[in-house]
Parts: structure tokens; sequence; C-alpha cells
């Protein structure tokens, strides 16, 4: 057996970075973290209070006028730098995330390569912050529109994405001339307290950017702080309607990405060799806690049979086990509590009469006893009203449904509440053009399992997978961190 370095690894109790200073919380309430692949103990995150949160406004709103004030050249510069220590420290922040996560090492470097690549894009704040004008509105009369800063912004993480989530929104935010405070998931703390210690490297000036670890009581301070002007937040959807609620009371803009069920849908003239390897990919990469991960897949007519026996035998061929090491296609779930969650969805499936055709609830990883391990999961046979076809289980939990047509299968995507991704695999254009032009989902995928988009594109989301109007990422990303002022000039 062989133990990899980092399985010993603890890395302490975190840190609050405030004010460009380590700060050691003095909260009384903390918890410990785990590495979901073996169980063990590695880490320990302070649970801050309000006044710790509050502090932490308080030197954003303090840092605030003089980084507006630094030209957005400068501003992009540091982002530059940022953006080069990031690249010298890619792989040790991808084995950081295996370890606090649980992917595998593979998707952990993809998900470092993401927030790097949200860096590069808001290092063209310069172009991309540019107002428009006009002139002669009017005889002699001239108009512009400026963007400008707003101020303090919150960003609050979910687990799943330790790195490239905080990074959809802190480049773009700060990129634009605001300053931010960070509150990132209570079970993934370890990787933005690195990232910090780069943001310290990069010479951002103290107070734009900060870090507070917490759970509710920090997210419920930074939402009560009337000198927090936006929040930025991902997670599940009661939480994010929570937070969209509470926040735009307190007259913030407010942009929340919720939960998902994700539908794929694979059409008879699919070339199966092609898209098995996607759906695996889909259902089962990072343990099935994707927000774009498939959950449900739509079999249109004849091609059920044969994708159900493809898809099934591929799946039952992952290896799966603790992600440090390259041969391994999937992970464990994040904890014991989420394994237990997961393994009762499981239970409901088959007490609601769906056939368990692949059981992933044995599995065993020899070198890990104590991880929170599930295997690949697929119920057959399945009906869309079941739990399993309607809930997210975030989990390696798949459900195949036969379905007559495509429009059939249209159908049940829109009857499920949540809308953040759905995907077609087929040859026929007119199909795919059909899917695209009338699902109501916010990524569409075209013969692509996992539809993320680029850094330049808006992360989208719709009903209940999304809670405002300005996505994260791209030109909403602009839109979301600048308000728009109009100038209207006459010289007599
Ligand atoms: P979560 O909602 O439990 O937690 C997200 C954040 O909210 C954490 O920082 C947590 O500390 C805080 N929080 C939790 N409960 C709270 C409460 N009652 N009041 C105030 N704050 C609270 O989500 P999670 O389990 O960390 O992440 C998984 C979820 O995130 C899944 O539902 C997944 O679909 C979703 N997600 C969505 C997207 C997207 O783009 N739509 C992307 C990634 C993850």
């Amino acid at each position: 057996m062989s133990v990899l370095p980092e399985v010993q690894g603890d890395y302490g109790r975190m840190y609050n970075f405030i004010n460009g200073q380590w700060v050691t919380s003095d909260a009384a309430r903390e918890l410990d973290v785990a590495n979901p692949s073996t169980g063990g103990k590695i880490g320990t995150v302070p649970l801050s209070t309000k006044e710790e949160v509050d502090r932490a406004v308080e030197a954003a709103q303090n840092a605030f006028w003089q980084w507006r004030t630094t030209p957005p050249i400068d501003r992009a510069r540091k982002l530059m730098t940022l953006r080069e220590l990031f690249e010298e420290n890619r792989e040790e922040l991808a084995r950081i995330i295996v370890q606090e996560h649980g992917k595998t090492i593979g998707d952990a470097r993809g998900e470092v390569r993401r927030a790097i690549e949200a860096v590069e894009v808001a290092t063209g704040i310069p172009s991309l912050m540019m107002g428009y004008n006009l002139e002669d509105v009017a005889a002699g009369i001239d108009e512009y529109c400026l963007r400008q800063p707003l101020g303090v912004f919150a960003v609050i993480a979910p687990y799943n994405f330790p790195l490239m989530v905080p990074f959809w929104f802190l480049p773009f935010a700060v990129g634009c001339g605001n300053t931010v405070v960070i509150k990132p998931s209570e079970q993934v703390p370890i990787s933005m307290q690195r990232v910090m210690s780069l943001v310290e490297a990069a010479g951002f000036p103290p107070g734009v950017i900060n870090l507070v670890n917490g759970d509710k009581e920090a997210v419920d301070a930074l939402l009560d702080n009337p000198k927090v002007v936006g929040i930025s937040f991902v997670g599940s959807t009661p939480v994010a309607r929570y937070i969209y609620r509470r926040a735009s009371e307190g007259g913030k803009r407010v942009q929340c990405q919720g939960g998902a069920k994700n539908f794929i849908v694979v059409m008879p003239d699919a070339d199966l060799e092609q898209t098995v390897p996607n759906l695996l990919s889909s259902f089962f990469g990072s343990a099935g806690q994707r927000c774009l991960a498939g959950s449900v897949l739509l079999a249109v007519g004849d091609v059920y049979e044969p994708l159900r026996e493809a898809f099934t035998a591929a799946a039952a061929e992952l290896k799966v086990g603790y992600g440090l090491d390259e041969s391994v296609d999937m992970g464990p779930v994040i904890s014991k509590g989420h394994r237990e969650r997961v393994l009762s969805y499981i239970e409901k499936g088959i007490a609601e009469g769906a056939k368990l055709i692949l059981d992933g609830r044995q599995v065993e990883v020899p070198d890990y006893p104590e991880g929170y391990y599930v295997g690949p999961t697929i119920f057959d046979g399945g009906a869309p009203a079941m739990t399993i076809a309607r809930e997210e289980i975030f989990g390696p939990v798949g459900a195949i449904i036969p379905v007559g047509s495509l429009e059939e299968a249209i159908k049940i995507i829109d009857e499920c509440p949540f809308g953040n991704a759905a995907s077609i695999f087929t040859r026929s254009g007119k199909a795919a053009r059909t899917f695209q032009y009338t699902v109501r989902c916010g990524n569409i995928g075209i013969n692509i399992g996992v539809a993320a988009p680029m850094a330049f594109f808006p992360f989208s989301g719709m009903k209940d997978s999304f809670f405002g109007d300005l996505h994260a990422q791209g030109r909403d990303a602009f839109n979301f961190f600048t308000e728009r002022k109009v100038v209207i000039t006459r010289w007599f």
C-alpha cells in the first residue's frame, strides 16, 4: 500500500485574512476539516463571529476608495501577477483540492485551470469596463455612460469547487475596482487559505481582498451589514432562496446560483461509442457532486436497451479510490453525513419501485476503509415522478428512463423545478436545434455531457437553479460589479 505524503498532512487551524493580515479567529465554535478519501482530520476551521465579519467588511470599506481610484490597468497588473503565482503553484493547489474535497487529481487540475482562466479574462478590465457615448443627442449636447464600482461585495461559496467558484466572482469584482470579503465553505477552507497567501504575495493593497471562515453566522453578518453592497452566492437552492430574500430586503445587489437536477437526452441516432464516455464523466465525475452533473438519462426510442447496457457496463469498470492516485476515476463524497444522505436516496429509489442495476452501496476501497465512498449507482425503470428523478441527490447516482420522443423528453425536463443544465446526444442538427431552442435550462450541452461555460461566458442557470438577473463570469460579471451612470453635457 502506498501512503502518499499528503494523507498524513494536517493544515492546522485556519486563519482569517483581514486588511492584509493573517488573523487568528477568537471564535468559540470550530469544526474539524476531514479528508473525505481517508476520513482523517486535516485541519480545523473557526466559525467566525459577527464582530469578526464586521471587521473584515470595515477593512474592505476603508480600502475601497484608494482601490477604486487606482487606474484599471494597474488593477489588471495585480491580477496578472496573481495569475503567474497561480501558474507556479497550480500543482500544489490541485493536491490541496483533492485532499479537502475528494475529487480526482485530474479534476482538481481542471478546477485550478478554470480559476486561472477567470483571472485571465478579468485582466481585460480596462477594455471590458468601458462605457459608451454619443455626440449630439440634441443640438450641442453629448451623452455618455460610465461604469463605476460600487464598494464592498461578499462572495459565499459552496464545497464542491473550493477554488473555482470563488474565482467566478473575485477577479471580476476587484478588477472593476470593488473590494471583497470571501466566505469559503466551512467544509473546504484550505484551498482559499492557500490562495490568500498568493493574493498577499501579488501585492494587492490591504483590505482589497479579505477572507473570513465561518458558517451561517458569518453569512448572516454579511447579509445584514449595510456596508456590503452586493452578494454573490453559490450553493443549494433553499439557502440561495434565503440569501436572495434577506440580501434584497437590505437593498443589496444579489446573484444566487442554486442547486440542480440535470437531464441528458440520448437520441436513437447518437454515436454510443462517443456518448458513453461523456456520460460517465458527467454522472460520476467528482462523484456526482457537480452542479452540472448528469443525473437522469432520458433514452429516446430504441437506443434505450443498448445505451443501458453500454452505460452500466462502463460505469461498473470505474476505479473508485483516493484521487491523488492518478489511476483513480472517482473519489468519495464530501462527508459521512452526505454519504448517508446519498444512501438514503438509493433506498428511496428502491422503495418507490425503481430497479437498481448497478449498486454502489457496498463499494470497497481497502486502503481507506474510513473514506466516504459510494460507488457508481444506476437505476433503471424509474419514472419522472419518482424522488430520484426529481430531487438533487448530488452523488454518483443516475437513473435511466425510456421515453418515446424528443418532445416527451423535453416535457419531462420542463416539469422539473431546476434549470441549471441539460444535454442532448444526437447526430441530428434539427433535434439539437429544437432542444436548445425549447429547453428552459441555463447551460445546454450538444454532444457535451458537462456544459460548463468558459470564463468569458456567463455561468447561467434558470428556474430554481438561479435567483437574480446577472450571472457569474462573462459580460454579466462586468454588469453585476459596476453601476451605470449617465452623464449629459452641454458647454455654453
Ligand atoms: P450549501 O447551500 O449548503 O452551502 C453553501 C454556502 O452557504 C456555504 O458557504 C455555507 O456555509 C452557507 N450556508 C449553508 N447553510 C446556510 C444557511 N442556512 N444560512 C446561511 N448560509 C448558509 O451548499 P453546499 O452543500 O456547500 O454545495 C452544494 C450545492 O451547491 C448543491 O446544491 C449544488 O448544486 C450547488 N451548486 C450550484 C452551482 C451553480 O452554479 N448553480 C455551482 C456549484 C454548486
